[in-house]
Order: structure tokens, then sequence, then C-alpha cells
């Protein structure tokens, strides 16, 4: 079977177009955008085809070689900084102009510009380099998030194995010479095209299917956060807190929720505006999150209400938190708190034993968040389950809570 090279470099050019256009159109609004340097990546190596047929069409223009050859090693060149950018990481402007300047400069035909090989060497080793660092990028990708694993996988071996070969058709080069039998059967520009095309459409397969993941991800994100607070919403919270009451079925570790409730809250918006309750309502998250274990859950709960629950946590260690809580926050001065000096009043119930009910977690909270509003406010109350004596001594709406006073109202 007879390989023209010409008729490959069109069809190149034409599938590298449309994978080009196809991602660009696909992940023009991701920020920060990988898609914009794969699509140039992808624009570019028809730009380099383009050159290497020149001289097919007219045989005095072979300084087209080298400079197809820089625009092929800058294809590679973007491609690496397209996946350093799926990694979230950047390319300082300056490298990002430098590194298609050193490339052209690289490409400058070292010896006689009439051989189709002219360049070739600078070419095959920048090509090898570039997409070995690209597949490094992938393989960390790969290493580092679960569910982009198999697409990441792919691409870096799709960026390995171009390394390999444009490093064995250096060595190659060097040691056999491009006119060698076996260079021109197994290593010359027909396979490598081949090679290319199928690569490239892989790529663009991958790189369209990771930024659907990231999508995807980054709309899961929003539908489970706070906007204001960034911490985690009720509806997600109550998920987690149900997924993580079902893992401890049969456990008998025991389980803390907490309610807070910030204090005379639509008086602060009412006096100093809503920024600065805003404002309070940010501070209030973060301190609350700082002084919470990486593993208990923490939401806005409503309006100005917040909730955590905390595993293997029991009363006394959770009054502990709750207090260390309210006490920084009453005391911080952070911005606007200065003048505003907001309080919360907090309600802890605690399960013990196998199975925890979530709902009479958050039903005993509550009444005992109830009761250290009705007991002046800035304190911390924990529900004690009724024993006989007092639920016969029951009184008004509140039963069977131990609060705990401290503070000024
Ligand atoms: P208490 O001490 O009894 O809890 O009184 P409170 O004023 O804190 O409670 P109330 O339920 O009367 O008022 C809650 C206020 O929280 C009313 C609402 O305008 C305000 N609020 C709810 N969400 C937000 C928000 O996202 N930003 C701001 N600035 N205010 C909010
Ligand atoms: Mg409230
Ligand atoms: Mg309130």
């Amino acid at each position: 079977m007879h390989l023209d090279l010409s008729s490959l470099l069109v069809v190149f050019q034409i599938v590298s177009v449309t994978c080009g256009f196809m991602f660009a159109l696909d992940t023009v609004d991701e920020e920060p955008s990988f898609g914009f340097w794969f699509a140039c990546s992808f624009l570019c190596a028809p730009l380099a085809s383009m050159f290497y047929l020149l001289p097919a069409l007219n045989g005095s223009w072979l300084w087209a070689y080298p400079v197809g050859n820089g625009f092929a090693a800058l294809t590679t060149a973007l491609g690496w900084i397209g996946a350093r950018a799926v990694n979230g990481r950047g390319v300082p402007f300056p490298a990002a102009l430098a590194i298609p300047v050193v490339i052209a400069l690289l490409m400058i035909p070292v010896g006689p510009v009439d051989s189709p090989w002219s360049g070739a060497l600078p070419f095959f080793l920048a090509f090898s380099a570039f997409s070995a660092l690209g597949g490094a990028e992938f393989l960390r990708k790969a290493a580092g998030e679960e569910r982009l694993l198999r697409h990441s996988k792919i691409l870096a071996a799709i960026c390995l194995i171009n390394a390999c070969w444009y490093l064995a058709r250096a060595v190659a080069f060097v040691t056999l010479g491009p006119e060698h039998t076996f260079f021109r059967a197994v290593l010359g520009p027909e396979t490598s095209t081949i090679l290319l095309l199928v690569m490239i459409v892989l790529a663009s397969l991958c790189l369209i299917s990771i930024s659907r993941e990231r999508a995807l991800r980054l709309a899961e994100t929003y539908a489970a956060q706070d906007g204001l607070t960034g911490l985690l919403n009720r509806r997600e919270f109550l998920r987690q807190a149900e997924q993580l009451a079902q893992q401890r079925e049969g456990g008998d570790t025991g389980c803390a929720l907490m309610l807070f409730d910030l204090d005379h809250f639509k008086q602060i918006n009412d006096t100093h505006g809503h920024l600065v309750g805003d404002e309070v309502l940010r501070a209030f998250a973060r301190i609350a999150r700082s002084a919470l274990r990486r593993n208990d859950l923490l939401c806005r709960y409503g309006g100005e209400e917040f909730a955590a629950l905390l595993p293997d946590t029991g009363s006394a260690e959770a009054y502990g938190i709750a207090e260390r809580i309210r006490q920084s926050f009453a005391s911080c001065r952070d911005g606007s708190l200065a003048q505003v000096g907001p309080t919360t009043s907090i309600g802890i119930a605690v399960h013990r034993g196998a199975g925890i009910p979530l709902f009479r977690l958050l039903e005993h909270a509550d009444q005992a968040l109830y009761c250290a509003k009705s007991e002046g406010r800035n304190r911390t109350s924990v529900y004690a389950a009724p024993t006989p004596a007092t639920v016969q001594q029951r009184e008004g709406r509140v039963v069977g809570i131990r609060s705990v006073a401290s503070g000024q109202n």
C-alpha cells in the first residue's frame, strides 16, 4: 500500500480544524480556560501541515519545512500549557509569549535550507519534550481526581506515546539518517501523520469529557453550597447528615448536633444595614468552621441560623466546642463587627447508641436553642432527656432542658 503524504496532510488538516473548532465551541466559556490553549494547539496543527504541503506545490519553497516544524512544535507547547491549565496551574504571561518565540528560533535550520529535513532534529526534540511535559501534567491529574482518572490516563498515554515516538525519530534520525529504509518505512512522516491523526481525535474526545465533568462538578458544588458563606446549604447538610447517620447504624459512638441562631439579627440589619449583616454572617461561618474538625458538618440552616453535626462527640466535648465558638464570635472585632458586637445562642442535642434519629436530634437541639434564647441569649444550652421526675414537673413549652448560661445578654 502506498501512502501519499500530501493526501494524508490534507486529511490531517480537515480533522484537526474540525476537532479544534468543536473543542473551542465546547469549552469557550470555561474558567479558568484550558479549552483556549487546546483550541489554539489544535488550530496550529493545520498551519504546520499547510507549510509541509507548500513544497509539493512548488519545489522551491523548501524553507517551508522548518517553518512547518516551528508550528508543529508550537502545537505541543500550547498543548502543554493547556495541560497545566487543566490542573489549575497557570503559565506566567511572559513564558506564554516566550515559548513560541524560543521554538521559532530553535527551528532555524542548521545547514542548507533546501532539504526537507532542515530543522528536523530540534523539532523532534522539542515535540518530544513538550509531549512528555504534557503527559506528566495529565498523570498528575489522574493521581488527583478519581472521577477524571480514565480520561486523564488516556491523555497521559497519548502524550507519552507521542514523546517516545518523537524521541525514537530523533535517535533514528541521528543514527540511521532520514533516507534509511527503516526510518522511511516506520518512523517517516506518513506514519507520524497517521499517528497524530488518531491522537488528535482521541485527545479532543477526552478533553471534551473532562470539560463536561468539570462543568458537572461546578454545578454540583453550587447546588450544595450557600452562596453567601460558602458553607453547605441545608439540603446538602441534611443529605450528608443522613448518610453519616446510616454509616453509624449499629455503632455506639455519640453524635452531637448544634443549632446556632444569631441574636437580635434583625436589629443588626435595621441599625447597620444588610451589608454589615452579611459580613456578620460570613464572620460567624468563618469562626465556626475554624473551630470545628474537618469531618464535622457545618451548614447555613436558614437566614441567620447555622447547624453543625459532630460525629463521635459527647455532650461535654460538644459544649466546650460550642462555647469556644460563642466566645470567639462575641469577641470578634474584624471589620464592621467591632461596631456591631454580635452574639449567638446555641442549642445542642447529643445522641448515644446505634442509629442516629436525625429529625429527633434536630427537634431536641431546637428545644435547647429555644431555652438559650428564653434565658437571655448569648448562651449555650444542652438538651437533657426528660426523666420521670422532670416530666412530672413539666411546665410551659420547654421540657427537659439543662441550660448552661454564660456571658451577658
Ligand atoms: P432573635 O435574637 O430572637 O433570634 O432575633 P432575630 O432578630 O435574630 O430573629 P428574626 O427571625 O426576627 O430575624 C432574622 C433576620 O435575619 C431577619 C432577616 O431579614 C435576616 N436575614 C435573613 N437572611 C439574611 C441574609 O442573608 N442577610 C442579611 N443581612 N440578613 C438576613
Ligand atoms: Mg432565627
Ligand atoms: Mg436570630
